[in-house]
């Protein structure tokens, strides 16, 4: 059975990437199943640029087909960030509450119609014989004055999808799968890579 890496240690990612790709008699492992290697910082300047990093670096490193994904949250009264920096936005890598405290104090001045956002998410795939592909998904939708709701990660509880009345954070994870950046993503990459996997 063919085996593809997904360059990530999030659980989350891992279970979605695994129901995207039931059909397909493709086994897909995390980093915790192969041995360790250094990760490279996300130096890149776009989502695409660090996906296709860490996914060359993944095969580099391990010999196996790989992908990764790298996401975040575009503000367009901030044009367009914080971006490719929305996980260490407030300083700290990963400290939603801060990130999320910054990002509202920095739109307070905005008027409610100018509080449109999208999550973005790039997904790359890459394998020994030098084959790579990066796709990108969106949603987007408008940011809310205060969080709602804590099912979930990230901005998701400040995030209304267009088309719901609720955040991100209160969809059931199926739901969310359906309309997100990385479900709209990881689909798409899924469909262009299928014949590389055999
Ligand atoms: P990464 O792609 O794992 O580097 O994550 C980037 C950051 O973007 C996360 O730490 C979150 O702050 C934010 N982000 C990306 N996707 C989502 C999402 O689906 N919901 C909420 N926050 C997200």
């Amino acid at each position: 059975m063919t085996r593809l890496l997904l360059a990530s240690r999030n659980a989350k990612k891992l279970a979605e990437l695994r129901r995207i790709m039931t059909t397909t008699g493709v086994e897909v492992i995390g980093l915790d199943d192969v041995s360790p290697y250094d990760e490279a910082p996300e130096s890149g300047a776009t989502f695409e640029d660090n996906a296709l990093l860490k996914a060359r670096e993944a095969v580099r490193a391990t010999g196996l087909p790989a992908i990764a994904d790298d996401s975040g949250i575009c503000v367009d009264a901030l044009n367009g960030m914080p971006g490719i920096f929305s996980a260490r936005w407030a300083g700290e890598h990963g400290n939603d509450e801060a990130n999320n405290d910054l990002l509202l104090a920095q739109l307070r001045d905005v008027p409610d119609e100018r509080l449109t956002a999208r999550f973005v998410c790039a997904a790359a795939y890459a394998d020994p014989s030098g084959n790579d592909v990066v796709v990108r998904g969106e949603m987007p939708g408008r940011l809310r004055r205060a969080p709602s709701g804590s099912g979930a990660f990230g901005y998701d509880p400040l995030f209304q999808p267009d088309g719901e009345e609720v955040t991100a954070a209160e969809l059931a994870p199926e739901a969310k799968d359906a309309i997100s950046h990385r479900g709209k993503a990881m689909r798409a990459l899924v469909a262009e890579i299928e014949r590389y996997l055999g």
